[in-house]
């Protein structure tokens, strides 16, 4: 949890509170109705379990809650709930169903099983390789990294359509996936180790096996991992940062193994894109990203 999942001040939005909702199991309502300092020490709180938070939000939840808090409490209570209150449903909705896909592997990561190895963004891998590898996608990597043994098994992330096979246009070689999903993103799974045994137009459901880790080197000892991107399904022609679009852990992810897990810097601008959950959209063919004319790392020459 990040530092600031402690206390989150009033007011705040609906979205961003069922959030965090649902990343911690339950909520702290905080109400900061006089100035900091003081605030800290007259913080009112009160912390709710995520399983009776319909019932508190019921009328008659409401009414009980108040009574129990008395009148100060029950006016930090009201301020901080009244977002839910004047929500649109549609609003709510959306946001309680969290991030839309899983993760494509069906066993917890570990040393044993899977790790990721590269973020998705502004990498320092990918920055060294801005004008060639990368330069299709602006000089980022377009998906994240997850290494596993050669053969381990790939699940989709959302129910969906198989959209192409081993579109080698895509890259990711030697074989690749691309699966449409009616929420209107694609999956695109690379380096896979054999061309998937699946049709354009068949279903697949959440959770099925797909397709099996491979390596882009093609021996299964150098670099086996799995490429995974999220693009916009029919286009294919934007690449979107998965990290809020798939239900993982990912700051715990981060913690763990890797072979480029730093982002690089622009040093006029050195905090831009340095962290998972803030790295831009790519545009394919559109131009680089990250060509600082003064960066860190910085491109040593001869
Ligand atoms: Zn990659």
């Amino acid at each position: 949890m990040g530092k600031d999942d402690d206390f989150f001040p009033y007011p705040f939005g609906p979205s961003r509170t069922i959030g965090r909702l649902r990343r911690c199991g339950r909520l702290r309502l905080s109400a900061a109705i006089v100035q900091p300092p003081l605030a800290r020490s007259i913080r009112l709180s009160t912390v709710i379990k995520l399983d009776r938070l319909p019932a508190l939000i019921s009328p008659r939840g409401i009414l009980r809650r108040i009574a129990q808090l008395g009148s100060v409490g029950a006016l930090a209570l009201l301020l901080s709930i009244h977002p839910f209150l004047l929500a649109p449903a549609s609003q709510l909705a959306q946001t309680v169903d969290g991030p839309p896909f899983g993760l494509p592997f069906d066993t917890p990561p570990g040393p044993s099983t899977w790790l990721m190895v590269q973020p998705y963004g502004n990498t320092i891998g990918a920055f060294f390789r801005r004008k060639t590898t990368y330069a299709a996608g602006q000089g980022l990597h377009f998906g994240v990294d997850l290494s596993a043994r050669c053969g381990t098994p790939i699940v989709a992330i959302g129910d969906g359509i198989v959209a192409k096979v081993d579109a080698l246009e895509h890259g990711s070689r030697p074989h690749n996936l691309m699966i449409d999903h009616p929420n209107g993103y694609a999956s695109f799974y690379g380096h896979l180790l054999e061309r998937p045994n699946l049709a354009v137009g068949q279903t697949v459901r959440r959770g099925e096996v797909v397709a099996q880790v491979g390596d882009p080197d093609e021996t299964c000892t150098s670099r086996p991992h799995l490429h995974l991107e999220i693009r916009n399904a029919g286009a294919y022609n934007r690449a979107f940062n998965p990290v809020p679009l798939i239900e993982a852990d990912w700051d715990t992810l981060a913690l763990t193994g890797g072979f480029s897990r730093g982002f690089a810097r622009d040093l006029s601008d050195p905090r831009r894109w340095q962290r998972m959950q803030d790295q831009p959209e790519v545009r394919f063919g559109g131009p680089l990203l990250n060509d600082y004319p003064n960066p860190w790392p910085p491109e040593w020459r001869r």
